[in-house]
């Protein structure tokens, strides 16, 4: 039996041990790689989801492979976008990379396409660089292009989505995938075994190559130098060249003066975080990509919490899937505040300004943010003024004179006067305590 015949009989038997909805979401998304040694090599989409199948199935798994008879007994996972690159690193498997993986270049990542990209106002010029690149690489100004943006915001995704576009439409066409890291250990590893002519050929035959964060290229002389090299031969030869970086190239330190002008001679190309709309567009789309019914509001409740990464939103939708999966419960908001409170820990509380604050109130209150901080004193305004007033405080526990400033300049007795005025209303008014709470409800946990 071959690796995925042992798979198929091993998912067909724990089918009927296992819950439907996890074994839906814990093992249909697994494949069969090979099988090396005792072992049998099973590709998983991301490293949280490898840990949550080895704690929680790996004894189902191998005592139902132990029960087939002589095959593997054990297990290993390969996260499937590093997938090829760590079983090139065995030499046994190195027929495996070649007869499985038949055109996909080592380390290029499937999963990373321009379908499954979101766009919005703050990636939309990146991603259509990246297609125009992906459409005729080499062939426009846009040669190198670099991508650059904080961590978690799709970079990465972009640059294998170019990667997978070109093996589609032209296939002939060699693309090579390295993050700087890799670029710098195959050089080192070269160096050692004396076979820097082999590294240079491979990465010198490129018609594409894709250069993933830059920026770990710093403060390495040689292989910045070889790294020039490489490039320019590239570029003379109008090979597309794509690099992503953590910040703009011009503003990096440690990268010799020559590359940082090369790397500027094309087109340089920035994301930013997902502004709100983005951020539940990307949720929607995860949620349905993992088949997991999520109702709006908690969608905007999450979308509301996480807003500089999108890898987190990601992982809270993993999440979340783990636990209903595990404990059969619906999600629910009291569910997803414990797992944002689990994933954010502390964090959140810095992501929380009085401006939040502020909004939360104007929506509750049918008045509009600048009026709250305004100097008008009709009744509805000044409640709505009071009752943030005295969130900042409770919530972030800001100074009577920095709460001050955030409404208009006001000084701080103004502020305690507000702050004093909400305590007493809040034993008897009813109105106010329910939009007290909803505001704590909806900011507060992670603050607790
Ligand atoms: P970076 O390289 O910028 O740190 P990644 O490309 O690794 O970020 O993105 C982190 C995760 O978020 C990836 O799983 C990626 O697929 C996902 N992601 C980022 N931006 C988007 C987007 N616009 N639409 C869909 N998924 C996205
Ligand atoms: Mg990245």
């Amino acid at each position: 039996m071959d690796h995925s015949n042992i798979w198929d009989k091993t998912k067909v038997l724990l089918k009927d041990r296992l819950p439907a909805h996890a074994f839906e979401t814990w093992f249909e998304p697994i494949k069969p790689l090979d099988i090396i040694g005792p072992e049998l090599v099973l590709q998983v989409p991301n490293q949280f989801f490898s840990e949550w199948v080895d704690m929680h199935y790996r004894k189902h798994i191998v005592s139902t492979l132990k029960g087939l008879g002589d095959g593997p007994s054990e297990i290993k996972y390969v996260i499937s976008t590093e997938g090829t690159s760590l079983l090139e690193k065995t030499d046994d498997t190195v027929s495996v990379k070649h007869a499985k993986t038949t055109m996909q270049p080592p380390r290029l990542s499937v999963g990373y396409t321009f379908s499954g990209f979101i766009e919005g106002p703050n990636n939309q010029f990146a991603k259509a660089a990246a297609q125009t690149v992906a459409g005729s690489p080499g062939k426009q100004s846009f040669n190198p292009l670099v991508i650059y943006g904080g961590v978690g915001l799709g970079k990465t995704h972009l640059l294998h989505a170019i990667g997978n576009e070109i093996i589609t439409n032209a296939p002939k066409l060699k693309v090579v995938v390295a993050s700087s890291e890799k670029f710098t250990l195959d050089f080192i590893s070269s160096i050692q075994k004396n076979r820097t002519a082999e590294f240079s050929k491979s990465y010198r035959n490129a018609n594409v190559l894709l250069i993933d964060d830059i920026q770990f290229f710093q403060k390495k002389e040689q292989t910045q130098e070889q790294f020039f090299h490489t490039f320019n031969e590239l570029y003379q030869l109008g090979r597309q060249i794509v690099m992503t970086a953590d910040r703009y190239p011009g503003e990096m330190s440690g990268l010799q003066d020559r590359l940082l002008s090369r790397f500027q001679s094309g087109l340089s190309v920035d994301i930013q975080p997902p502004n709100y709309e983005t951020r539940v567009a990307i949720l929607m789309d995860k949620a349905d990509q993992n088949n997991l019914d999520l109702p709006y509001e908690v969608i905007e409740f999450i979308a509301s919490h996480i807003k500089n990464n999108v890898r987190d939103l990601e992982s809270i939708i993993i999440r979340l899937l783990a636990h209903a999966s595990l404990s059969q419960v619906d999600i629910d908001f009291p569910l997803v505040k414990k797992v944002l409170k689990e994933r954010l820990g502390d964090m959140v509380s810095t992501d929380i300004s009085a401006e939040d604050i502020i909004g939360r109130v104007a929506d509750l209150t049918n008045v509009r943010t600048d009026e709250i901080v305004g100097p008008s004193r009709r009744k509805d305004i000044t409640e709505a003024r009071h009752l943030s007033v005295y969130l900042c405080r409770d919530l972030l526990g800001l100074s009577l004179a920095t709460i001050g400033m955030h409404f208009g300049g006001r000084d701080h007795t103004t502020a305690l006067y507000a702050c004093n005025k909400v305590q007493t209303s809040l034993k008897t008014d009813k109105r106010f305590n329910r939009i007290v709470g909803t505001v704590k409800d909806d900011l507060s946990f992670a603050i607790l």
